[in-house]
């Protein structure tokens, strides 16, 4: 007979709800997570962060070898795309990280329900696998279901000639024209997948402006290098009908305050106007469990519902919808249930685009500095100054850090450049610290390296650059 009783039963085995079940399993707890998907580790494993940076590295090198290598002095012939075998290196990339969950939990000794959860009281989940069971938590049910796609009214996806980001990542050949509809996350890094194998890609973008919720210098010059690697921007542009043909989609735009239509020709659509969060089919309404007006689980600061032994974390609740942030509230969760002190600080939650050059944030826009008031002062330094960066000639970008007038405090800072990504770092770990722009700028950095230049902007901030 199966074990039915549980501490903590987990609903959505994503980066939200596996990290929680293995905190929680960490601390005592004996747990259960419910998947519904044949695999561990959710949107972020098998279709979303890892399938698509897997095929932003392929891309990268195929892009390198056709037209990069050339500039370092290295002659490549016959460079050719062997599209199985980028999906491939995809597939194998995606195996082996689900596959790690699944001995994550076996090591933790974290019992995997396979079905899809429903909640039928405060303490009660029933699992509809290839059986039908009913478990209890007897100290909490998480509710970590993460997010589906947002439709767009009038295409109906069919993940073959209308996709969503699950088709783009599988795509059997480089279609000629890929239309992006979205000029979000989603769409600037697998519209530079496709790109760079050879697709010819337009992105459709309702508002007048790429990545809109980034810094606007952000957006500003990563629209700049994109459209110069041949990405093609139709801004301020909305969708308002498709047809699908024997040869692609028609679709039909308009321009977003109203206007004449036009209509652009694609062989693939990709639709990324955003995700929605998913609570189909988990009994919420039986049990009573609050949505606000965005459909997302209302939660307390502590993750709570409103129905005592009912929490929730992760892309189903308010707040950024990354893989990290989930992450976090699944680890503070587990910790506040075990009677500590669990936290997430949603004012360092970096941000990352995957594209090249990379993008990546932290902390407060000069958009939202200004909004409030907030004296600052900015300190910003190019790759173009940048020796490292010249070695492996990537000097496109900069960075930029935003510091309170008075006390000199990082508020928040914005960087576009080759391995933006992993420099992030060091300013989240400086504002998690409550670091000066003075601080990070007495750090001793290492020569010749790109974080020279998150010094330099440092720097900056006090008007003081060295190399500038
Ligand atoms: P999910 O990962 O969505 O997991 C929820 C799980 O719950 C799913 O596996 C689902 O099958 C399961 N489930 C749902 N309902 C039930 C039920 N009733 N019973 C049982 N199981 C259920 N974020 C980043 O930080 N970095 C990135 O680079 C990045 N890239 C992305 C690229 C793409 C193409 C996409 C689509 C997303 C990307 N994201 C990225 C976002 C990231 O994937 C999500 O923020 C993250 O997966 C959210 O984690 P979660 O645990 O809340 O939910
Ligand atoms: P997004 O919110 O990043 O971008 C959606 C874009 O579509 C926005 O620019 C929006 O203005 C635009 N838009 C909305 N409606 C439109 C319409 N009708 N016509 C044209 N444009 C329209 O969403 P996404 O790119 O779909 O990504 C979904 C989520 O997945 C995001 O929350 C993101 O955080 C996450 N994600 C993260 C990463 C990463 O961290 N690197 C990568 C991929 C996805």
């Amino acid at each position: 007979m199966a074990e039915s009783t549980f501490d903590v039963v987990v609903i959505g085995g994503g980066p939200g709800g596996y990290v929680c079940a293995i905190r929680a399993a960490q601390l005592g707890f004996k747990v259960a997570c419910v998947e519904k998907r044949g695999t561990l580790g959710g949107t972020c494993l098998n279709v979303g962060c890892i399938p698509s940076k897997a095929l932003l590295a392929a891309s990268e090198k195929y892009e390198e070898a056709k037209h990069g290598l050339a500039r370092f002095g290295v002659k490549v012939a016959g460079v050719e795309l062997d599209l199985p075998g980028v999906m491939k290196h995809k597939d194998e990339v995606v195996k082996s990280n689900v596959g790690g969950v699944e001995f994550l939990f076996k090591k933790n000794k974290i019992t995997w329900l396979k079905g899809a959860g429903r909640i039928t009281a405060a303490n009660t989940v029933v699992v509809e696998g290839d059986t039908t069971q009913t478990v209890t938590a007897s100290k909490a049910i998480v509710i970590a279901t993460g997010s589906e796609v947002t439709p767009l009214p009038g295409l109906t996806i069919d993940e073959q000639k209308i996709v969503s980001s699950t088709g783009a990542l599988a795509l059997p050949e480089v279609p000629k024209r890929l239309v992006v509809i979205g000029g979000g996350v989603i769409g600037l890094e697998l519209g530079s997948v496709w790109g760079r194998l050879g697709a010819q890609v337009t992105v459709v973008e309702f508002l007048d402006r790429v990545l809109p919720t980034m810094d606007g210098e952000l957006s500003k010059q990563a629209q700049r290098i994109l459209g110069k690697q041949g990405l093609t921007f139709k801004l301020s542009t909305k969708v308002t009908g498709a047809t699908t043909t024997e040869s692609g989609v028609a679709l039909t735009l308009e321009p977003a305050a109203g206007g004449a239509a036009e209509t652009l020709e694609a062989d693939v659509v990709l639709v990324a106007i955003g995700r929605r969060p998913h609570t189909d089919g988990l009994g919420l309404d039986a049990v009573g469990v609050e949505l606000d007006n965005r459909g997302r689980v209302k939660i307390d600061h502590h993750f709570a519902t409103n129905v005592p032994g009912i929490y929730a974390i992760g892309d189903v609740v308010e707040g950024p919808m990354l893989a990290h942030k989930a992450e976090d509230e699944g680890v503070a969760l587990a910790e506040i249930l075990a009677g500590q002190a669990g936290h997430v600080n949603y004012d360092v939650i970096p941000g990352v685009v995957y594209t090249w050059p990379e993008v990546a944030s932290v902390g407060k826009t000069e958009e939202e500095l200004k909004a409030a008031g907030v004296a600052y002062k900015a300190g910003k330094f190019p790759f173009t100054a940048n020796g490292r960066a010249r070695a492996i000639n990537s000097t496109d970008g900069f960075i930029k850090i935003l510091a309170d007038a008075h006390s000199d405090k990082v508020l928040g800072a914005h960087l576009i450049g080759p391995n933006v990504s992993e420099m992030v770092a060091e300013l989240a770990l400086a504002m998690e610290f409550g670091a000066s722009a003075e601080d990070i700028a007495r750090t001793c950095h290492a020569h010749p390296t790109l974080s020279e230049a998150t010094k330099e902007a440092a720097l900056a901030v006090d008007g003081r650059p060295l190399h500038m």
